[in-house]
């Protein structure tokens, strides 16, 4: 499975300020990209953390453009939470309408849970003990036909899946402003590397807005 994560930081790196509510970073242009990607992928993945603070319906994406890529009768992209104990709402906008949503979860989460997100459609992927086992539950999305995963978020899940060797690209707004707070969510947070780095490849710069596009591909 191809993995693009795609995000919007501010000009020192943070996705959010310290009250995880969501801040415009990005303008227009990049809505639009955004929009494209999304069209470009099978599905579009966040933490429950994103689901939690942004209530985000993921739904919103450049019809045209996948209409033009794979037909007319193409299925909208599919929706994932990364969720180990089921805590996503079943009210939550991830769950509304009739698009397909997986929730990625663990053994640890209660039953009741599990047995209220499937009776509202979700499609629940048990792999892990206490958290997602994102490599098992990411082949499962593979074997259900996701070739192609956009993730938006947010830092805990964009730095597991750095970690566990999972990303292949990495594009990265950053925007003209200064958000700050040294308990604000960044890019990547989980417990941080101290050794190894993974290490990027600059593939493009792309001036959008008023701010720029870094588009980096993961060696
Ligand atoms: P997150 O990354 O969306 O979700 C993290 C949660 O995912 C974890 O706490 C964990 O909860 C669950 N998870 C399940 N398996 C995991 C695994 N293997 N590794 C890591 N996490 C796993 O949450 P966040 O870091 O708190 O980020 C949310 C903030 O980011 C919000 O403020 C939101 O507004 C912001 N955001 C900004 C952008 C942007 O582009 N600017 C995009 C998205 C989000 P469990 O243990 O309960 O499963």
């Amino acid at each position: 499975m191809h993995v693009l994560v795609n995000a919007a930081v501010s000009a020192d790196g943070k996705l959010s300020s310290r009250r995880r509510e969501q801040i415009a970073i990005s303008g227009d242009k990049d809505f639009a990209r955004v929009d494209r990607l999304r069209a470009e992928s099978d599905a579009v993945m966040v933490g429950i953390g994103t689901v939690l603070a942004d209530d985000p319906s993921l739904v919103r994406h450049d019809e045209a453009h996948r209409a033009a890529l794979r037909g007319a009768d193409a299925d909208p992209p599919a929706r994932v939470v990364a969720d180990s104990r089921c805590r996503t709402p079943p009210d939550a906008d991830v769950l509304a309408g009739d698009r397909e949503t997986y929730v990625l979860t663990s053994e640890a989460a209660p039953l009741d849970r599990r047995e209220a997100l499937e009776s509202v459609g979700a499609t629940l992927i048990v792999a892990g003990a206490e958290r997602v086992d994102l490599p098992a539950a990411f082949e499962a999305l593979s074997t259900d036909g996701i070739d192609h995963l956009m993730v938006e978020g947010g830092g805990e899940l964009i730095f597991s899946l750095v970690e566990a060797g999972l990303v292949d690209e990495l594009s990265v707004y950053v925007g003209a402003l200064v958000i700050g707070g040294r308990e604000a969510p960044t890019l990547a947070d989980g417990e941080g590397f101290v050794a190894d780095f993974p290490e990027l490849e600059l593939d493009g710069v792309d001036r959008l807005d008023d701010g720029v596009v870094l588009h980096w591909v993961v060696r």
